[in-house]
């Protein structure tokens, strides 16, 4: 693993956010993931970060001109006994550790901590067998690769199950921590078993944009059945028109039980409310989205079809953006009150904040 500092302004697809130290992990790190839900682990991280970034001011280097700290470190030489691998992540109320993706349903504030990252050696896709008798396929892709670089397999191996990752960003592990999906359309119903942590598991819940995944998605094997169906991507991108132009993180808020988050916020007045560059869409009120960042892109998928995991630069450029995290979360905190005062109902969002 190394520490590399992701600017979250330019990697998050909401465009809002700071430069940050993250750790990114590889392969050689994998049976060791257990670890990061340690305390003592983090200890020793921590200091590595610190003497890192005190190294970064010492040589009065620019932060976000820096790549990546020189030195590897390997994730096992940093476990000194056995329960250092604990799974106290599972059972804290405040996880020790975010894992992020490729930031297309990010929020993050300046004072994130211990975030950390999977290597692009987490991005392939491999076939692991067939089923004779109904033509079906097992995949196995690693947590890094991008929907779109799934999408394209299935295109061209001819498999079915995943079209609507046409028009769904972000990576295979964003993808199952989210159960991410399209109307009817979920990567639950195809998902077969998931690398959580190293080991391979299939007793995790995915419901409407959530599951009860506590711990590093290294990899996931989806059964697909034979014969990609086309008819479906024109319904996907029809879904697509009435997205915003600005850069989003998608939909803000899950849509309650039988009723839009949309309608509610419009209902409250918020549609096309702003503070600081940063609110709700005049044009589909469920979509925060960043006045203040210039983008031609309103959809990143389109592009990413013809682009091999170029998904960080779909975006075209961006101005400089007045709107910060705390703009962000205050109209996010704002629309949660104003409804839950009219109509008794508690938004709950979608987007994955990250304090
Ligand atoms: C324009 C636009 C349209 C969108 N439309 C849809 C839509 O129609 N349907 C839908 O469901 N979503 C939609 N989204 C949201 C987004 O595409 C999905 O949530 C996607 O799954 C995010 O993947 P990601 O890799 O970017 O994850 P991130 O945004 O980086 O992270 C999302 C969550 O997953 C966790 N996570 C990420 N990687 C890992 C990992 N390897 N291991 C463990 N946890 C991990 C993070 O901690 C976080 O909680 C949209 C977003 C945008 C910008």
């Amino acid at each position: 693993m190394f520490l590399k500092i992701i600017n979250f302004a330019t990697y998050t697809s909401l465009k809002i956010g700071t430069p940050l130290p993250v750790w990114v992990l590889g392969k050689g790190d994998e049976v060791s993931f257990g670890a990061l839900g340690s305390h003592k682990v983090w200890d020793r991280l921590d200091k590595l970060e610190k003497d890192f970034l005190e190294k970064l001011t010492q040589t009065k280097s620019n932060i976000n001109g820096i790549k990546d700290s020189l030195e590897r470190i390997d994730l096992s030489s940093l476990i000194e006994k056995q329960n250092d691998c604990s799974k106290q992540q599972q059972c804290l109320k405040q996880p020790l550790y975010t894992c992020i993706g490729n930031g297309y349903n990010l929020l993050v504030s300046p004072n994130a901590r211990h975030l950390v990252m999977l290597s692009p050696e987490f991005d392939y896709i491999v076939p692991k067998s067939q089923n004779k008798t109904d033509s079906s396929e097992i995949i196995e892709v690693g947590g890094k690769t991008s929907s779109s670089s799934l999408f394209r397999f299935c295109k061209q191996h001819n498999l079915g199950g995943l079209e609507f990752l046409r028009s769904l960003p972000g990576s295979v592990g964003g993808l199952v921590k989210m159960n991410a999906g399209m109307k009817q359309y979920e990567i639950k119903d195809t998902l077969l078993e998931v690398c959580i942590d190293g080991i391979w598991r299939s007793d995790f819940a995915l419901s409407y944009r959530s599951s009860d995944i506590a711990g590093i998605i290294s990899a996931a094997r989806f059964r697909l059945k034979k014969g990609f169906d086309s008819s479906l991507l024109e319904q996907f991108q029809a879904m697509r028109s009435t997205h915003p132009k600005e850069p989003s993180c998608g939909s803000c808020f899950r849509n309650p039980s039988g009723d839009y988050a949309g309608r509610l916020i419009e209902a409250v007045g918020l549609k096309g409310a702003k503070q600081n560059g940063v609110g709700f869409s005049p044009h589909h009120a469920n979509f925060l989205v960043n006045f203040g960042a210039k983008s031609t892109q309103a959809s990143p998928t389109k592009t990413n079809l013809t682009q091999a995991d170029s998904t960080k630069t779909n975006f075209t450029k961006i101005n400089s953006c007045q709107a910060e995290f705390a703009d962000a979360l205050a109209m996010i905190e704002l629309a949660k009150k104003l409804v839950k005062e009219r109509f008794g109902i508690e938004l709950v969002p979608e987007v994955q904040i990250v304090r």
